[in-house]
């Protein structure tokens, strides 16, 4: 059975690539992130992770890879377009379930108590009229001192999920502020624009896959004695590895600018001071850098340097 042999071809790819990062896992985490006191996590969490990650591989990954195959070797060309709705539903299902389903099975989330924090996001939820269902606390100091919230879900069903690292280092006008910013990425758009480009990718990756998945040449160049629809996929990754490099220094280049905005919208909503505060903290906490080259922030970073961003606050 051909789909057989190629859903036991990876599995067999994940399963030794994931015994390879293994020993690099553990050191980045009980090594190098123990030395500058970053590390919470106890040998019981990191491989309770790990067993729980396969877990999810096999029932998700697993799943959307059998229908993948099937769909190559059942629909011929017309795979990469069914396969391109069913993914665009699952990341959907998986932006409005991730908060509810996936990170439990990780993290505790408890409700945020009442009192003064929870009063001031409350009103400043209110005075920008967004959507707050539910303010969450979550136990990232089982794993890492570092810090973070955001948000998920759509429509009026919005969460707020606060780590609890952040509570402790930060008084309520800063932690507003940290919330005034993700609110910024929600009321102008990045969030649903963010969707849609990677909706958009996914879209361009399987029909750039098409083009290449049913062609007997490149199998036999990666040395098979045929077709192969696991040797082309494999093949393909490789050849798609440049392409990906551009498109993500050009979403960098999107998110930093995005960052700004958000920014630029917690001050005007709330106020800047507090915004500028907590970013200094989060930067000395996180012991990030704050001079970075300038080509190294213009291929690798997300966010805009520490800097930058406090002289925007400042104007
Ligand atoms: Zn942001």
């Amino acid at each position: 059975n051909p789909l057989f042999h190629s859903v036991a071809f990876f599995a067999l790819i994940f399963i030794g690539s994931d015994l390879i990062s293994l020993p690099f896992d553990y050191y980045s985490t009980f090594v190098i992130e123990e030395k500058y006191g970053f590390n919470k996590t106890s040998l019981g969490t990191f491989f309770s992770d790990k067993l729980k990650g396969y877990i999810l591989s096999l029932i998700v990954g697993g799943g959307l890879l059998l229908v993948f195959l099937w769909l190559i070797h059942q629909m011929g060309p017309h795979f990469w377009w069914i396969f391109w709705a069913v993914a665009a539903v699952f990341m959907v299902l998986v932006n409005l379930f991730y908060t509810a389903w996936i990170l439990p099975l990780f993290n505790k989330l408890t409700p945020l108590e009442d009192g003064e924090l929870k009063q001031k996001i409350i009103h400043y939820a209110q005075s920008v009229s967004f959507p707050l269902e539910n303010i969450l606390v979550m136990d990232g100091s089982k794993r890492s001192a570092k810090a973070n919230a955001f948000f998920s879900g759509f429509g009026k069903r919005k969460k707020v999920v606060l780590y609890d690292t952040l509570l402790e280092q930060h008084p309520p006008d800063e932690l507003v502020a940290v919330l005034a910013h993700e609110v910024g990425h929600y009321k102008k758009k990045h969030i649903i624009l963010g969707m849609l480009t990677s909706v958009l990718q996914v879209g361009l990756l399987l029909f750039l896959l098409s083009q290449f998945i049913f062609s007997e040449n490149m199998s036999l160049a990666l040395g098979g004695s045929g077709w192969s629809a696991q040797l082309n996929i494999i093949g393909f990754t490789m050849l798609f590895s440049p392409i990906s490099m551009i498109i993500g220094i050009g979403m960098n280049w999107l998110s930093r600018k995005n960052e700004f905005e958000a920014d630029a919208f917690a001050k005007e909503t709330f106020e800047g001071k507090p915004l500028a505060e907590a970013l200094k903290t989060l930067s000395v906490k996180t012991l990030s850098n704050i001079n970075p080259h300038p080509w190294y922030v213009f291929v690798n970073y997300s966010h805009p340097p520490l800097l930058d961003r406090l002289e925007k606050l400042e104007k």
